[in-house]
C-alpha cells in the first residue's frame, strides 16, 4: 500500500472512530435527560462548550505561530508546520481534503472520547453531571468541526447553509477571520470568533507571548 493511501486510511479509521465515540458518549447523555427536567440545560451547555472550543482554538493557534519552529522536536512537523503553512499559503487550505485537515483534531479527540465513554455517564436527572458532559461533547464536537469552519472562512462561496451560519456569527465568517490575515497578531480564534473580541481588546494573547519570552530569557534554560 502507498504511503498516501496508507495516510488516507489511518484518517479515515481515526474520523470513523472520533464519529463513532462523538455518537456513543452523545446518545447515552441524551438518554440522561429525565423526562420534563434537564432538558434546558443543553442550551446553556452548548454555547459554553463552543465558546470554550473557540477560546481553545485561538490558545493552540496562537502558540503555534508564535514559538518553536517547524524544526521543533515531535511537534514542529505535526502542529507548528500546518500553522506556518497556512500563513505562506492561506489559500492551501481550500485545497486540503477534509480527512487531512482534521487529522490532528480526531488524533486529539480520540483518548478525550475514550475516556468519558469508559467513565460512568451521568445518571437520569444529575443535573450537574448532565451540564458538564453536554458541554465537553459540544467542545469536542466544536473542536473536530473547527479546521472545517476555519477553511469556509477561507472560501470564497459556501453552500448556502453554511453561508447563514456564518452571517449569524454561529461559526467563523470570512470577515471575522480576515484581520488574522491581515498582520497585527490578532483574531486567533477560528471556531466561531467570539472570543476574539475580549483577547484582541486587552492585547491578551501578545502580552502573554511578551512575558512569556521574558521569563524564558531569565530563566537558567535560555543559557
Ligand atoms: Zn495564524
Ligand atoms: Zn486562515
Amino acid at each position: 500500500m502507498s504511503n498516501a493511501r496508507l495516510h488516507r486510511t489511518a484518517d479515515l479509521l481515526a474520523a470513523g472512530a472520533a464519529a463513532g465515540l462523538l455518537a456513543a458518549c452523545g446518545a447515552r447523555t441524551i438518554t440522561a435527560i429525565a423526562p420534563g427536567a434537564g432538558g434546558w440545560l443543553l442550551a446553556p451547555a452548548a454555547a459554553l462548550g463552543v465558546a470554550a472550543a473557540d477560546l481553545a482554538s485561538g490558545l493552540l493557534h496562537w502558540a503555534c505561530d508564535s514559538f518553536g519552529s517547524e524544526r521543533t522536536p515531535v511537534l514542529g512537523r505535526t502542529l507548528i508546520r500546518p500553522f506556518r503553512e497556512h500563513h505562506r499559503d492561506p489559500e492551501a487550505i481550500l485545497r486540503q481534503g477534509t480527512l487531512k485537515l482534521s487529522r490532528n483534531s480526531c488524533l486529539a479527540a480520540l483518548p478525550v472520547l475514550s475516556v468519558t465513554l469508559a467513565a460512568p455517564g451521568p445518571s437520569p436527572g444529575a443535573s450537574a453531571a448532565l451540564f458538564i458532559h453536554a458541554t465537553l461533547l459540544v467542545f469536542v464536537a466544536a473542536s473536530l468541526a473547527t479546521n472545517l469552519f476555519h477553511r469556509w472562512a477561507h472560501a470564497a462561496r459556501v453552500p448556502p447553509a453554511v453561508g447563514w451560519l456564518q452571517s449569524v456569527g454561529l461559526i467563523l465568517s470570512r470577515e471575522a477571520h480576515h484581520p488574522h490575515h491581515a498582520g497585527g497578531r490578532r483574531a486567533y480564534c477560528v471556531t466561531t470568533g467570539w472570543m476574539n473580541g475580549w483577547l484582541d481588546r486587552a492585547r491578551v494573547l501578545p502580552r502573554a507571548a511578551a512575558w512569556l519570552r521574558a521569563t524564558w530569557r531569565r530563566s537558567p534554560h535560555a543559557r
